[in-house]
């Protein structure tokens, strides 16, 4: 029985346009003990028998029994498993990794069948002593003589232990010398193997050969035993799968043995990173204005979980009413005065404005900063923690005005907490009031309500004209019927005179017309303005077009119960339920969820969709771009993977091994580009780019950041170790020589 058997095998290569033959026909059995050398003509078919033989190449006809296993259904994997267990290649250039030194090159083969490091170290010494190169262990392969380069590679494949060692001119690229070393230690080692030579060269063999094969036209021509041998049984040999240890062990070993390598690839990683960290800003920029705008136009509170809703009868909205829709399991909770959640109310000092939509304070329990209010002069306000007047503490026990619309509701509070707003934005700010005054507030917010018509002298005037506009505010000076007016409003009235004639205003909305017949009791100027309204002097600048009526005849006008009101869902998905429901109860809805899509969220929905797809474009482009440059920076790579192929590395390991390379280089590139940002922010160096990215991200994003980068590296690796396999090993290894 033969470790290797031939029977009628022939190797075909296909070109475009012709196939020819490598070799055809041959027979042939080899057994554990010979030293077989094969010789011939250059181009006979030296290299592609043996390279058969070695499962490095298919072929066409015939059969090949390996250890009496025939052959011809055998995969790639099972190629590389023969290849692992039985071959040891040594080639005419070495085929050696040139950046690993000596000991390097001989102990990865040990590393790759899954030994220890440690248990592996003296083996490797003791080769090397074998081999002759002690003195030249720790040096780079790079840096050796063609003869010591040779004897690595035999000590590599005397150390793999294989029961067969192929060697295709070993001794081609040597000098006569040199040659001569390689020859006899190659027959030193053929006592318990099969160790088979091609050579042009006969004679340097031909004291160590026990047989001969002579090669012509792709046929075998002679095939002659020069000496007895005794055939032995094949070696065992034991071999694991690379430990995880051992895969990260030479990926690190890789990321850092060819410095200009490690310098390019750490450079486009960089880049990369810097590519990645600046469009996603761009992103978060995007929502940021989308909510802000919002702020600009109708809605304040644009939770997707609103619904705006009225009577189908447009009749006023009860108690009873407001009791029936809390009872739907999906509401949350139901605003009454939902004008509130659409009002802004400001604080406002000398020194300070402060912006937010008013809350009752009875609805919080406790603050972070302060305390909570005591008295009808105090407020808690929410807001941002990066807040100029909430950080520096400005904002506290300050004597400040609270105004909407410009009025003045109490001039008398001071802020004595604060809650911080979670998502650092003050666009959510509040202000935290007691209910006496969140009442008076509600007066002042209806102003924005519906049309209003003034008639003076039987004349109407319509609130929109261009040559007619004036608000309405209510006063407690005045009694019922009465009416302030500006003084230039005069020229309304004939003779330009309007005390004590009759006017009447009247409003009009969607829900309710009213009108009240009120008459002029006075006019009012700078002088006359405090003594008439109560009000100090310094208010009359901003209220030159206001028309004042008393308490009883503005909430006959404006403080009409609700026709309208909002509620929350629990979850955004309830809304079209909920819509559903309430629409049989009778109302109409306006779910914020569609309602802002409309007019102005169109258009911001479609800039932010916009810069979301010009964001993931971005990183595929990014990707193909660092795909293509690292490609070809890792193309000097080629050499290193087919050699450890040749060893009988499965391609996971490969791929593995290149995830880790490219790993390192990304993750030392992100933690570089951390410590540029951390130098910006502690201001140690001032790069604007930087400083405008940043004010952007929070550790979220730089969590959700490193994980785009490394889930690009590793697509990155996986499409390069990909278009590495597509070719067999022998057409890499080609491609290199
Ligand atoms: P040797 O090693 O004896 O010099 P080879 O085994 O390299 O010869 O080549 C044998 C024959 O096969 C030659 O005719 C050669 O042209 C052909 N051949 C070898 N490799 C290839 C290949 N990759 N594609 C096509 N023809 C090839
Ligand atoms: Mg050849």
């Amino acid at each position: 029985m033969s470790i290797i058997e031939l029977k009628k095998v022939s190797k075909f290569y296909y070109n475009k346009s012709n196939i020819s033959s490598g070799f055809s026909k041959v027979n042939l059995k080899l057994d554990i003990g010979e030293f077989v050398v094969i010789t011939g003509e250059s181009g006979s078919g030296k290299s592609t028998l043996l390279n058969v033989i070695s499962g490095l190449d298919s072929y066409e006809e015939g059969e090949m029994f390996i250890n009496n296993e025939e052959t011809s259904h055998y995969s790639e994997t099972d190629y590389e498993t023969y290849r692992r267990k039985y071959i040891g290649n040594i080639f005419q250039n070495f085929n050696l990794i040139n950046s690993y030194t000596v000991f390097q090159n001989i102990e990865l083969v040990m590393l790759l069948d899954g030994y220890k490091k440690k248990e592996v170290k003296q083996k490797v010494l003791d080769i090397i002593d074998k081999v002759g190169l002690s003195k030249y262990k720790n040096t780079k392969a790079s840096k050796l003589s063609g003869g010591q380069k040779q004897r690595v590679a035999i000590a590599r494949a005397l150390i793999k232990e294989t029961p067969i060692i192929v060697a295709d001119e070993p001794t081609g690229n040597l000098d006569a010398e040199s040659a001569k070393g390689v020859m006899k230690l190659l027959s030193k080692i053929s006592k318990d193997r099969l160790v088979i030579i091609v050579t042009h060269n006969y004679e340097q063999v031909k004291d160590y050969a026990t047989r001969k094969i002579v090669m012509m036209d792709g046929s075998i021509v002679e095939d002659k035993k020069l000496k007895e041998v005794e055939i032995k049984k094949p070696l065992e040999r034991n071999y694991k799968s690379i430990t995880e240890l051992n895969k990260l062990l030479l990926g690190f070993r890789n990321t850092f043995n060819i410095k200009t390598k490690f310098i390019l690839l750490l450079l486009v990683y960089l880049s990369l990173t810097g590519l990645v960290f600046s469009s996603y800003p761009a992103l978060k920029k995007a929502k940021s204005e989308n909510v802000t705008s919002s702020n600009n136009y109708l809605f304040r509170e644009y939770s997707k979980k609103r619904i705006i809703l009225n009577k189908i009868d447009k009749s006023e909205i009860t108690d009873d009413d407001i009791n029936s829709i809390k009872k739907l399991k999906e509401v949350n909770k139901v605003v009454k005065d939902d004008i509130f959640l659409d009002t802004t109310a400001t604080l406002e000092s000398d020194t300070f404005g402060f912006e937010g939509t008013l809350e009752s304070y009875e609805n919080i329990k406790k603050v972070d900063k302060g305390r909570l209010p005591e008295n009808e002069n105090e407020i808690v306000v929410s807001g941002s923690k990066d807040d100029y007047n909430i950080r520096t503490g400005e904002i506290f026990n300050k004597k400040v005005k609270l105004t909407i619309y410009n009025d003045t509701i109490k001039d008398d509070i001071s802020v004595v907490g604060v809650i911080y707003n979670k998502n650092r934005n003050n666009f959510d700010s509040k202000l935290y009031i007691n209910n006496n005054i969140i009442e008076k507030a509600l007066r002042k917010s209806y102003i924005t309500y519906g049309t209003k018509e003034i008639t003076f002298d039987n004349k109407v005037y319509r609130n929109d004209s261009e040559t007619f506009s004036y608000i309405i505010k209510s006063i407690d000076k005045l009694k019922e019927g009465e009416l302030l007016i500006p003084e230039s409003y005069n020229s309304f009235c004939s003779n330009y005179e309007c005390k004590n004639k009759n006017a009447s205003i009247k409003v009009t909305n969607t829900y309710y017309k009213e009108t009240v017949n009120l008459k002029v009791k006075d006019y009012f100027n700078d002088k006359t303005y405090e003594k008439l309204t109560g009000i100090s002097k310094k208010e009359y600048e901003d209220n030159q077009m206001t028309f004042y009526i008393s308490n009883i005849d503005y909430d006959k006008l404006y403080n009409k119960g609700s026709y309208q009101i909002s509620i929350f869902t629990n979850k955004v998905k309830d809304v079209n339920k909920v819509s559903k429901e309430l629409n049989k109860m009778g109302y109409n809805t306006y779910p914020f969820k569609k309602f802002s899509v409309n007019a102005v969220g169109d258009v911001l929905g479609m800039i932010n969709l916009f810069r979301k797809v010009v964001f993931i474009i971005s990183i595929v482009v990014l990707f193909f771009i660092s795909y293509f440059i690292i490609k070809m920076i890792l193309k000097s790579r080629n050499i290193y993977y087919s050699t450890i192929r040749i060893l009988g590395t499965t391609r996971k390991t490969c791929k593995s091994l290149l995830q880790i390379e490219l790993l390192n280089d990304e993750v030392i590139a992100y933690f570089i580009f951390l410590i540029i940002i951390k130098l910006c922010k502690i201001k140690v160096i001032n790069i604007n780019t930087i400083n405008e990215i940043i004010k952007y991200l929070n550790v979220k994003d730089y969590i959700v950041l490193f994980i785009i980068l490394i889930v690009m590296s590793y697509l990155i690796s996986a499409r390069y170790s990909r278009s590495l396999f597509k070719r067999s090993t022998l057409e890499t290894y080609r491609e290199e020589i």
